[in-house]
């Protein structure tokens, strides 16, 4: 007996909600290959921690992308910058990248949305509230990861986690492995 394509039988609701995400998954896998450049091509400089950034705004354009990497001017040769503890002090996060990046553009992000392929640590979630950003998309396998950070960073991360529940951000997390 045929049977009805799987298609036919979803609703428009459920199709809308595959489709979306589906759209988050593209901006994720985007935000992953931005992180894993090379620093000439604009990827992050940081030995472990790779992370990408893509703010998007509510017509689903990108605004801007970047990856955790140094400031403008700022010399990321130096091998003492990337030592244990000097590191996390010399490479700026990749939402403060492209909010900066943004900022230079005049970009207006109220109501944008930020593809970011690790969790907000707490100083960038206080900025992407005060940007006016409605909501943060992180993928699954950030949270998986959670578990191998150092017991700083997940305190940040948690903190991070509050501030963004409290003032409203919405936070969506995409499995990004899995296929329709
Ligand atoms: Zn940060």
């Amino acid at each position: 007996m045929a049977k009805k394509s799987d298609l036919t039988l979803i609703s428009p609701t459920c199709r809308r909600k595959i489709d979306l995400l589906e759209t988050h998954r593209l901006w994720l896998k985007r935000a992953a290959e931005i992180a894993l450049a090379s620093p000439e091509k604009g990827g992050s400089p940081h030995p472990s921690v790779k992370v990408g950034a893509i703010l998007v705004d509510a017509k689903g354009l990108e605004i801007a992308h970047a990856a955790n990497g140094f400031a403008h001017g700022i010399d990321r040769r130096r091998p003492e910058r990337y030592e244990n503890g000097a590191r996390s002090l010399w490479i700026n996060c990749a939402e403060q990248m492209v909010i900066a990046k943004a900022a230079r553009n005049q970009a207006d992000l109220k109501g944008a949305k930020l593809y970011v392929t690790l969790e907000p640590c707490a100083i960038c979630a206080g900025l992407l509230v005060e940007c006016g950003i409605c909501e943060v998309i992180v993928p699954l396998s950030s949270r998986r990861s959670y578990a191998k950070l150092k017991a700083k960073w997940k305190k940040s991360i948690e903190i991070g986690s509050s501030k963004l529940m409290e003032a409203g951000v919405k936070v969506t997390v995409v499995d990004v492995s899995s296929t329709r």
